[in-house]
């Protein structure tokens, strides 16, 4: 039985199923991470390029106990030799991917848990040293906020974070009929892949500082939302302080960075 803490939504279409798996570019990696195989439906499709060495994450102690008896044996046919595929019971969130990929990259995939989506892509995010691809089922209006450009409602951290860093593609939705238990709204399917260059060239403690602060009050111009951050009277004037978050694009939030990295925080100054 489907256990709602868990966000356990299982797919009952193995085109659908197919069409994630394909997902995969299948290009500058050859180990892809499953986050959440349940049952396996999503993870049989990936075993069947016979290209990547699979591990797969699971939470769910009952879902791994099946996956380690009865789906190699269901699945005979498939690779899954101890060398290319491997189950890993645990949360995600909590997992070193950097200790257990030794440095290597991979691909992420999943159709994931709808409760922590968001801050799976974030976990993605903070390791985009060793994660060139990310793709996989959001709950739609997540997987929108992820790939949406500026000027639209669902704008936000997520989309600026991840854009940043990687190529974001929209790539289908899926309406709830195809899981069981069906979830309440539709799911979309995202594609992300690494830029090639995907070092900012500011500080990016100091960008993730300014994109979530600014989003934190979306509907105040940058210059009272930003307040915290000790901005100079000389920079309070520039334009783009006169702006809302959802106005910018990345490139402007970096360039915002920029701004306050050279004249904000540590050219506070006393007169004001
Ligand atoms: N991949 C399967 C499918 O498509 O049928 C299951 C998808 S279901 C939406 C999400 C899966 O993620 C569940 O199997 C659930 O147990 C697992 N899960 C939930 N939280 C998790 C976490 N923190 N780390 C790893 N897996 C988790």
């Amino acid at each position: 039985r489907a256990k709602k803490h868990l966000g356990q939504h299982f797919l009952t279409d193995e085109n659908i199923a197919n069409k994630i798996a394909d997902s995969l570019t299948e290009t500058g990696y050859d180990q892809v991470l499953e986050i959440g195989p349940g049952m396996g439906v999503l993870t049989k499709h990936i075993l069947r390029k016979r290209k990547f060495k699979v591990t797969v994450m699971e939470l769910d102690s009952e879902s791994v106990k099946y996956l380690h008896e009865v789906f190699p044996v269901e699945h005979i046919k498939l690779d899954t030799s101890k060398e290319n595929f491997n189950i890993i019971e645990g949360d995600f969130l909590k997992q070193d991917l950097n200790t257990i990929f030794q440095g290597k990259e991979i691909a992420i995939i999943g159709n994931f848990p709808y409760n922590i989506s968001s801050q799976i892509v974030f976990k993605a995010i903070e390791n985009r040293h060793i994660v060139p691809e990310f793709s996989g089922m959001f709950q739609k209006e997540v997987a929108q906020r992820i790939a949406e450009k500026k000027g639209s409602k669902a704008y936000g951290i997520l989309s600026v974070l991840a854009q940043a860093f990687y190529d974001v593609e929209y790539l289908f939705t899926v309406p709830p009929t195809v899981f069981n238990p069906p979830p309440r709204v539709n799911s979309g399917v995202i594609r992300m892949i690494r830029k090639k260059d995907y070092t900012l060239p500011v500080d990016e403690k100091l960008f993730f500082r300014v994109v979530k602060t600014a989003f934190n009050q979306r509907r105040k111009m940058l210059r009272s939302s930003l307040k915290s951050m000790n901005l100079s009277v000389t920079l309070k004037e520039d334009p783009i302080f006169a702006m809302r978050p959802e106005q910018l694009s990345v490139q402007e939030f970096i360039e915002l960075t920029d701004k306050i990295a050279s004249h904000g925080d540590r050219n506070n100054e006393r007169t004001s």
